[in-house]
């Protein structure tokens, strides 16, 4: 993998333009570039932020084909979302795996309700089905997710659904991107549009590191900026505001204690009508989510009280208490881009994607999930090769491998080394050459000293905070822990990027601020 530095010094002396050139480095983004890139088109990728920063790091964890939309009636979406989700299981095993749910029924007549609608859940994932659901008995319910409430069950409801590591799938992404031919640069802003006889031409750019302005021209330009789409469509001039709905979505993250075992217990109705899950993930206890509708678009967005107090309810109605607010480890918050449609709720609107082509040539891509990312490139670039004369080429994501896929189990010493896939044992090198880096990073955290090196020389991390929110989750598992590991991963990132010690204490000092927000408070 190519550093920073000679991906943009490779930039700046190319003279032709780009085939396709991707604004914004989310699930969307990234997704469209590994498509454009398989296709054998010359392909850039640029993310002012790092990869993953905002929704794309935030989600729930899930692969799914999203039980809801069953119930809403979106069978397409749930069809196609099914779909993906199989091929997403085997292009990157190391990312993504099976996990069973439990719906807990208190009452009889929900049993056969839910119990048939996740029978024809199952059966529309036909030959890439994860598993059979079957009802399960009051006893077996309470074994499988012991800590749930007892009183007033009557029994449950198992089936299986995909779960995985947002962040690290992204860096997957990235990794594969440059393995076919393509370029992905973080901390490079898009800053406007250059425009050659009304139509997209490239785009203007600017270096976040050091300030620098230039200019990038390409073929198609692709708006993948997440909540952010509007504004950049605004770059042509024409401001667009009618566009997106914005929806927060937050969880609490619990020790594992609240709900032990290997189960994840899914709420097919809340309060407000929403699903919630509680799921086991990297040692420990998802909860969410939520669905507020909001008008800001933050790239660091906090839980709302009224989040907050529907998480711990939620909490103490079906695990028996609400958390201490010390039991709580870290609390995160993501914003939905969903495509706006007259006055509905937010919680009603579509997953579906949309992708708009503006007169000038410029190619937006919003809403669907993290789980039909691969579609919606796929989709994405048939427009983009049809407005820029490209030529036809047809997709192959559908059965490419991702960046670190193997065939063979890993020597991995905990759940959380999978997710190194095939580089597992070059990581684990890194203390052959150092022991020191054998170390942990924090006693409640599974992340070892060599990962940071490993983001820093293989995975272009180049901030506290890339590390440990993105590259290892620590900040979205224990925000307290991620602030005391945070001087070490100073000092082993200003070692390896050859920093000053002034930029190390400004690092470490924003990222400081930036984790104080992850801590819950009352
Ligand atoms: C709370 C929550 C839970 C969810 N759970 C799930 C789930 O369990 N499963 C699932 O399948 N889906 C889930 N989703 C949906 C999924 O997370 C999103 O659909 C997906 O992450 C959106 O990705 P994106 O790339 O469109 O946006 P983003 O990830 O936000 O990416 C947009 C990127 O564009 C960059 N950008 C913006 N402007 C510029 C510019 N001018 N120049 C350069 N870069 C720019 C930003 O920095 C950002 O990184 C969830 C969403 C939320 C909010």
């Amino acid at each position: 993998m190519h550093t920073r530095q000679e991906l943009l010094t490779d930039l700046g002396r190319q003279t032709e333009p780009w085939d396709v050139l991707v604004i914004g480095g989310g699930a969307t983004g990234l997704g469209a570039a590994v498509e454009a890139a398989a296709r054998g088109y010359r392909t850039l990728l640029v993310e002012r932020a790092d990869f993953a920063k905002e929704t794309s790091s935030r989600s729930t964890k899930l692969v799914h084909g999203g039980v809801r939309y069953l119930e809403q009636m979106n069978l397409t979406l749930v069809l196609d979302a099914l779909r993906e989700r199989g091929h997403m299981l085997r292009n990157a095993p190391h990312l993504v795996h099976d996990l069973s749910f439990v719906v807990p029924a208190y009452s009889y007549s929900s049993l056969p309700y839910y119990g048939v609608g996740l029978k024809v859940y199952e059966r529309l994932s036909g030959k890439l089905s994860l598993g059979h659901s079957r009802l399960l008995s009051r006893k077996s319910t309470l074994e499988m997710l012991p800590g749930v409430k007892g009183e007033g069950l009557r029994g449950g409801i198992l089936y299986h659904d995909g779960q995985f590591d947002d962040a690290r799938y992204a860096v997957a992404l990235l990794q594969t991107i440059g393995e076919l031919g393509g370029t992905a640069i973080n901390y490079v802003e898009a800053t406007g549009l250059l425009m050659e006889a009304g139509k997209v031409a490239g785009i203007k750019a600017r270096d976040c590191e050091d300030g620098a302005d230039f200019e990038v021209r390409a073929k198609a330009v692709i708006n993948a900026c997440g909540v952010h789409a509007e504004e950049t469509i605004a770059f042509n001039g024409r401001p667009h505001d009618s566009l997106l709905a914005i929806s927060q979505g937050s969880h609490f993250v619990l020790p594992r204690s609240f709900l032990p075992g290997n189960t994840a217990l899914m709420i097919p109705k809340t309060a407000d009508g929403r699903v919630l899950f509680a799921i086991p993930w990297h040692g420990a206890l998802i909860v969410g989510t939520t669905d507020v509708p909001v008008e800001t678009k933050t790239s660091e967005p906090r839980a709302l009280p009224a989040e907050k107090q529907f998480l711990r309810d939620h909490i103490a109605r079906y695990m028996g208490r609400a958390p201490r607010p010390e039991e709580i480890l870290s609390v995160w918050s993501g914003l939905r881009p969903l495509v706006k449609k007259g006055g509905v709720k937010t919680s009603k609107l579509s997953r579906d994607h949309t992708i708009l082509v503006s007169s000038s040539g410029l190619i937006t891509v919003t809403g669907g999930k993290w789980t039909t990312y691969r579609r919606m490139g796929q989709d994405t670039i048939d427009h983009a090769a049809e407005v820029a004369a490209l030529p036809k080429v047809p997709s192959r994501t559908l059965e490419l491998k991702l960046h670190g896929w193997t065939g063979q189990s890993t020597s991995a010493n905990s759940e959380w080394e999978c997710v190194y896939g095939s580089d597992l044992s070059a990581v684990q090198a890194l203390s052959n050459e150092d022991p020191s880096l054998d170390a942990l990073l924090h006693p409640r955290l599974p992340f070892r000293l060599r990962e940071v090196v490993w983001a820093v020389r293989h995975e272009m991390a180049r901030t506290v905070e890339d590390v440990l929110a993105r590259r290892t989750r620590a900040l979205f598992l224990d925000a307290r822990a991620a602030i005391e590991s945070a001087p070490t991963v100073a000092d082993l990132l200003a070692r390896e990027l050859d920093r000053s010690e002034a930029w190390m204490a400004k690092d470490l000092e924003s990222f400081v601020r930036l984790a104080k927000g992850y801590l819950y408070e009352e």
